[in-house]
């Protein structure tokens, strides 16, 4: 149901603008913070792309959308019942990650080159740069 209504309640979905990530890791630590993740139950992970010679690097934040157990990624509903974004959202000091509606997403990303990575919640990846590319 994406982008769609679900019992009266807009459906919600991440954006990751990787222009923005400079892979600092505060999404992945404010999310053991908040969900008292044990090691190796990570539910939001970073990947690390050098260039040749590491003429570049990308940082690509990446969910653990739908495996099922532990490290799944929740969304944080603790947060969001008191009005707060995810942990994830809130802790990226470049806002990286958006968290909110999924129209609103879809119309945040319009223009941009765009990836989406579809699970229980979607993720809509905004880069300047091929995405393709970063994808490999
Ligand atoms: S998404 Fe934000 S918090 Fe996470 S590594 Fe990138 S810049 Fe840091
Ligand atoms: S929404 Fe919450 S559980 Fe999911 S990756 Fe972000 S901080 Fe972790």
């Amino acid at each position: 149901m994406h982008g769609g209504e679900d019992g009266g309640m807009k459906m919600k979905s991440f954006m990751v603008d990787l222009d923005r990530c400079v892979g600092c890791y505060a999404c992945i630590i404010g999310c053991k913070d908040e969900n008292n993740l044990d090691a190796g139950t990570d539910r939001i992970g970073l990947r690390v792309i050098e260039g040749k010679e590491q003429l570049y690097t990308h940082y690509i934040p990446e969910f653990n959308l739908d495996c099922e157990g532990d490290s799944r990624c929740t969304t944080c509903p603790q947060l969001q019942a008191q009005g707060r974004r995810p942990a994830c959202a809130a802790n990226c000091l470049t806002d990286a990650i958006i968290f909110d509606e999924s129209e609103k997403i879809e119309a945040a990303a319009k223009g941009r080159r765009v990836k989406v990575v579809e699970g229980n919640t979607s993720v809509t990846y905004v880069s300047s740069i091929e995405i393709s590319e970063l994808s490999k």
